[in-house]
């Protein structure tokens, strides 16, 4: 069940940032594994996303009332937003999104009056059933006020085995759980590039007769406040694995969840957990640096190359000029995951620019 909306969601999610007109057999596949939670955004792979959705449903308008599907805009201000409505509902071959969500809410102030009411008056036209936001950045605190807004359905948000170990994050969970906020899960597997604590883990899940990667998924879906976990990139054989780790029934132990704690822990310099009001308050000039993080992550362990020099692209000019430039000591010395800043985004311009 997602939070109070009385809607009942597959517990898999198929993440749709691929491109979605080209691989028509991979929503094929979903559907008759009863993965019918769809979430795309305006922006996935510049269009082609929503717009491969579009072909799949002018192909089997039958198939739209078993569907629900999820997009997000990029912009903020009402009018824009509504344009970026209007051009997916166009794209997409439908009349309505079943929830609609602002694309990575930064934190709880753009939660504001104004989108207020913009959502209750495109509920009222029945271009949107639901609205709710995605988050990657200062989850805990963006949580929390939706919990407490009132008019916030459902959150799609990083959570994972990290997230996991974090007091915080586990008392906004609770709180919109609480409030009937649905919750569904990105970023389970919190990638980041192979060390030996990872292949310690790998070898320990596989003696237990699941990967790593099903492990991961398991930890956050026994997790019953979350209705779903979005996974997949467009790769059939992933979402095979992750199906496969939900019709088993095998339930993580004690040890391979103190495993987990022990691994989060051991690894965290490797893991930006997205917390940029820490690190914003010591580099001002370059906000949300969590983003940047996460493209690399996309770019070094999703092997996304492609779409993370798109994403890094659209960092405004004045910011990427800045990058090589910054001193980035005190935000190290604030970061709670110890990550080395200043080399990371040395590295992100290396590779991303
Ligand atoms: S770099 Fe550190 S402080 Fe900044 S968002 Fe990532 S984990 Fe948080």
């Amino acid at each position: 069940m997602l939070g109070k909306t009385g809607v009942e969601v597959p517990v898999l999610a198929l993440g749709m940032i691929f491109n979605v007109a080209d691989r028509q057999i991979v929503l094929r596949k979903a559907l008759e594994w009863g993965i019918t939670y769809w979430d795309t955004a305006d922006c996935y792979t510049g269009g082609n996303s929503e717009l491969g959705i579009g072909k799949f449903l002018k192909a089997n308008p039958d198939k739209r009332k078993d569907l629900f599907i999820v997009t997000k805009s990029d912009d903020r201000a009402p009018a824009d937003i509504q344009k970026l409505l209007e051009r997916s509902l166009e794209r997409m071959e439908t009349d309505y999104v079943d929830l609609y969500f602002i694309h990575g809410l930064e934190g709880p102030d753009e939660l504001t009056e104004e989108l207020k009411a913009w959502v209750a008056k495109t509920k009222k036209s029945k271009k949107i059933r639901f609205f709710g936001f995605s988050t990657h950045g200062n989850m805990a605190e963006s949580l929390t006020a939706a919990a407490k807004a009132g008019w916030v359905d459902a959150i799609m948000t990083t959570y994972n085995f990290r997230e996991m170990q974090d007091e915080k994050m586990q008392a906004a969970v609770e709180a919109c759980y609480k409030a009937g906020v649905g919750l569904v899960a990105m970023k389970t597997q919190a990638r980041q590039i192979e060390t030996e604590e990872d292949k310690r883990l790998t070898e320990h899940f596989l003696k237990r007769g699941f990967t790593e990667g099903q492990a991961k998924i398991k930890a956050v879906l026994e997790d019953k406040r979350i209705s779903s976990a979005c996974t997949s990139r467009g790769n059939l054989a992933h979402l095979y694995e992750n199906v496969a780790a939900v019709l088993d029934k095998t339930e993580l132990t004690q040890a391979d969840r103190e495993l987990f704690r022990q691994y989060a822990q051991d690894t965290c310099s490797g893991y930006c957990a997205g917390c940029s009001n820490i690190c914003g308050l010591a580099v001002p000039e370059v906000p949300h640096i969590n983003n940047i993080m996460r493209y690399l992550m996309y770019y070094n362990s999703y092997g996304e190359r492609q779409d993370a020099r798109e994403l890094f692209a659209k960092i405004p000019q004045n910011v990427r000029d800045k990058l090589l430039s910054v001193d980035y000591s005190q935000a190290e010395a604030r970061c709670p995951q110890h990550l080395p800043i200043g080399r990371l985004m040395a590295e992100a311009v290396s590779k991303l620019a």
